[in-house]
């Protein structure tokens, strides 16, 4: 099993839980709030078109985090010789030479549509989502955890009015997603409210046993 999507509110600790089921199933890490924070701090084009979106805590437009998505994936392609389809800019960014197999997507979708424009990325990779991943925490302790990196990332969009827009914007628009995937059998929901090393154990029970299973079908 390869492909997976981490999925949360903000603030629940997604960003986190995805580095480290990176490492442990060596699996490409694609945040695309990383992707979008990157272009801001590079001042591309579309970092300056997305900076204002982004501290103001709304989600930026397709047509801007879709083909950043779509570049990124690509470099896990399978293609016989993948770098023949990446540009020279692409393997700058993201230039690790070792390119795992499968990936654990970060921030992505956040709408319904994004949810369908994902599946089509896979399937035009001959590829598909093997499983969703959802952080649960109250809302009362994901204020409390935005407040308390607020104090360390620096981020722009980690200020009392934005957060609350943000946390907003996630029930209106994201939780919808959650419903797309529960009905596609892919979703597995998971209590974030322990500390880090307890979700990440009851994480990777998630996924240890999906693996388990989907061998035991190809056997
Ligand atoms: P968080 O999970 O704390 O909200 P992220 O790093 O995932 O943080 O995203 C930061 C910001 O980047 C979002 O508030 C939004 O403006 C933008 N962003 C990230 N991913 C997407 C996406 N899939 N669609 C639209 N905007 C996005």
């Amino acid at each position: 099993m390869a492909n997976i999507v981490i999925f949360g509110a903000p603030g629940v600790g997604k960003g986190t839980q995805a580095k480290l089921l990176a490492e442990k199933y060596d699996l490409l890490h694609i945040s695309t709030g990383d992707l979008l924070r990157q272009e801001v701090q590079m001042q591309t084009p579309v970092g300056q078109r997305a900076q204002a979106i982004i501290n103001r805590g709304d989600l930026v437009g397709d047509d801007i985090v879709v083909p950043l998505l779509d570049r990124a994936l690509r470099l896990r392609s399978t293609h016989p010789d993948p770098d023949s389809q990446i540009d020279p800019w692409d393997r700058q960014i993201h230039g690790a030479p070792h390119r795992p197999e499968g990936c654990i997507i970060d921030g992505f979708p956040r709408t319904v549509p994004q949810a369908q424009t994902l599946e089509f990325l896979f399937r035009r990779m001959k590829r598909r989502i093997d499983l969703v991943l959802a952080i649960e925490v109250s809302r009362n302790e994901l204020v409390r955890r935005i407040h308390e990196r607020a104090a360390i990332s620096g981020r722009t969009d980690d200020t009392e009015e934005v957060i609350r827009h943000r946390l907003d914007l996630y029930d209106r628009q994201t939780q919808p997603v959650l419903n797309y995937y529960r009905v596609s059998g892919l979703l597995v929901s998971v209590d974030g409210s322990g500390e880090i090393p307890d979700t990440n154990t009851l994480l990777c029970r998630v996924i240890d046993s999906k693996r388990k299973k989907q061998t035991l079908n190809k056997q």
